[in-house]
């Protein structure tokens, strides 16, 4: 009667990492993270994508100028460019994530 195992919740219940500011789930259970790494009013303003499938990185930056605008438009450009990868990357990633528990 008496469990052994507790249940572990499938699905996106494990804390993010810090600076995660968005998460997409694969069509194979891994996720693709979006993170940002600067200061909201950093000139510079990247933002670094990572699949936990296919261990796929990206970078992806804009910097606040007279075309792009202020650090909050870099930004804006930064995380739309992120996501719409993440976004297409997740529809089509089909490598599943490495189990974290080995002593299994
Ligand atoms: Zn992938």
């Amino acid at each position: 009667m008496a469990r052994t195992h507790h249940d572990e919740p499938s699905g996106s219940s494990t804390a993010w990492p810090v600076g995660v500011i968005a998460r997409y789930r694969t069509i194979a259970d891994a996720t693709v993270d979006i993170q940002r790494t600067t200061e909201p009013d950093a000139t510079w303003q990247p933002a670094t994508t990572e699949c936990t499938g296919c261990g796929t990185k990206r970078l992806f930056i804009n910097i606040a100028n007279a075309e792009i605008g202020t650090p909050a438009n870099a930004r804006t450009l930064t995380e739309t460019e992120a996501r719409d990868w993440a976004q297409q990357h997740s529809e089509k990633c089909r490598a599943e994530p490495k189990p974290t528990d080995v002593s299994a």
